[in-house]
């Protein structure tokens, strides 16, 4: 059976204990086993990184640019690789896994400017012979926690920004499907990184608050699901620690009368159905303005969704795969259930599928319910499967007030030919990124990526010049360099 190691101080680390799966969802069959670290494990694992990370963050950032542009390189490179390891793990196609290490190279691009990044401001002549400056100083040892959903674009918001900033950095994968995170560390050392910058710790809830708890551990950055997000960041913050932690979501799609909605349905089975629903930026609900959109609608989603076509990973003609794991598709199968129970309509049913030949993986095929309402439960929780709920809004203003008043706020979208009305759309709702006519409105790597109310806690967003802000701590510098001779003065000084 492959055994997936810890990285440590540049080289793998097998350590005996406890021992995790790793399935193949496309078979529904242990492929490997990850072993699960400890306390220990982390006391080691930040003891090794402290050390390391003085002489790395004593380089100019220039060098440090260097390293990360040979990083760029060997994950371009090894593109074709680790897409289908990360597929074999995770479930979703080569093509969209692609897409993951590409979102997450963006950001390897993105730091390759830490130099310019890094520039502090500067007041000449702030007072007589008085200059003031700020400098961006790196942590120390820093972390990061993902969930299974992204595992290679997420540890790259993560990594890049933190290492790229003088910091040492451990990486907490989902211990679903950790092998990506391993070999990106491995591609770092290969491009110039000294051991003990990059370090990949395997686990789960044990490591995690070893994390959260050690006094050398500066700062967290967390992705997965919002109960733990915003335990874990409850924890972090009154340890004392610098604390980012992004949650679950559950984003809809409001389509105005005056939409394309032949644009707007080939838009809405990728959102919602691609990765199997499996995206914190995906679009499960979508809610019409107006009960003649509502019909036009889905009129048009029925016969897009029934020519959807579940596969394997390595199907290059599959939209979509298994989803992650036998327990997350009965989740979902238990949720459809009950969306049948709370009344709403159940107008295509995924449940029952079957791959041939691959009976025991864990597929499921695209769900719609219709007529779904804001009190249904079904509604309110992340299903985080390919499973769409149209929720009909007799208007803009209600369209608006369904998105701001769901606990999550994520991601949204609007598709429209109205300016105003997208306009008007932007400036209210309670979202934290929002799309028009943009069914995955997830940020250039040059912006920054992060939710409102349950979808994030903490105040610096992932990627972008927030990463640069959470990665590092400003010192500001008051200087006087004078020939004049000061006086006493008792007062608090004033310019
Ligand atoms: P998860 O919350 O189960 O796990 C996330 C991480 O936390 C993993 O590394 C896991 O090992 C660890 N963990 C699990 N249980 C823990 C516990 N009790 N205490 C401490 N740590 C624990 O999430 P998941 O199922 O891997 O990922 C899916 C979730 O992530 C969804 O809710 C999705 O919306 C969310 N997500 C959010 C974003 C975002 O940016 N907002 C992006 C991707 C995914």
């Amino acid at each position: 059976m492959r055994m997936i190691d810890h990285f440590m101080d540049g080289r793998s680390l097998h350590l005996d204990g406890r021992l995790g799966d790793v399935f193949d969802p496309n078979l529904g069959r242990v492929q490997a086993q990850v072993g699960l670290g400890d306390a220990a494990l982390v006391d080691r694992m930040a003891a090794n990184a402290k050390a390391a990370q003085p002489a790395w963050a004593a380089l100019n950032p220039q060098r440090r640019a260097r390293v990360m542009f040979e990083f760029k390189r060997l994950i371009e490179a090894n593109m074709q690789s680790l897409a289908e390891l990360l597929a074999s793990e995770h479930g979703k196609v080569v093509a969209d896994a692609k897409g993951d290490i590409q979102r997450g190279l963006e950001v390897v691009e993105f730091v390759c400017g830490i130099p310019h990044l890094l520039k502090g401001g500067y007041t000449q002549g702030a007072g007589t012979d008085i200059d003031v400056y700020d400098i961006h100083q790196p942590l120390g040892v820093t972390a990061g926690i993902t969930p299974f959903n992204f595992p290679a674009m997420i540890p790259l918001w993560m990594a890049a920004p933190a290492i790229a900033t003088g910091n040492a950095f451990i990486l907490k994968p989902s211990e679903r499907d950790p092998s990506v995170s391993v070999r990106l560390a491995e591609l770092a050392m290969e491009a110039g990184l000294p051991a003990g910058i990059f370090n990949v710790l395997h686990g789960d809830k044990t490591v995690v608050d070893a994390l959260v708890e050690h006094p050398d551990v500066k700062a967290i950055s967390f992705v997965g699901s919002s109960d733990i997000a915003q335990a874990v960041y409850a924890r972090g913050a009154s340890a004392g620690k610098r604390m980012q932690c992004m949650g679950g979501a559950k984003n809809h799609g409001i389509v105005m009368p005056d939409a394309d909605l032949d644009r707007v349905v080939a838009d809405v089975m990728g959102a919602a159905f691609g990765s199997a629903g499996e995206r914190c930026m995906a679009m499960p609900v979508i809610a019409p303005v107006g009960e003649r959109t509502a019909e036009r609608l889905r009129q048009k989603l029925i016969p897009a969704i029934a020519s959807l076509r579940v596969g394997v990973s390595t199907d290059p003609d599959a939209d979509y795969g298994p989803v992650v794991s036998a327990q997350h598709k009965a989740r979902i199968e238990g949720y459809i259930q009950m969306g049948v129970d709370e009344g709403a309509e159940l107008v295509i049913d995924g449940r029952g599928f079957s791959l041939q030949g691959h009976e025991e993986g864990y597929f499921l095929a695209p769900t719609l319910f219709d007529h779904v309402t804001p009190a249904m439960k079904t509604y309110q929780d992340e299903i985080f499967g390919p499973v769409l709920q149209m929720v009909r809004a007799d208007s803009l203003d209600a369209a608006i007030k369904l998105a701001s008043d769901h606990p999550y706020g994520n991601g949204v979208a609007i598709f429209t030919r109205d300016g105003a009305a997208a306009r008007a759309f932007v400036d209210q709702v309670e979202v934290g990124m929002v799309g028009i006519n943009v069914p995955i409105p997830v940020p250039v790597a040059y912006h920054s990526f992060g939710g409102w109310k349950r979808s994030a806690f903490g105040d610096l967003n992932q990627y972008g010049m927030d990463s640069i802000r959470f990665f590092t701590r400003t010192k500001t510098v008051t200087q006087r360099w004078s020939e004049t001779a000061a006086g006493r003065n008792f007062s608090i000084p004033t310019l």
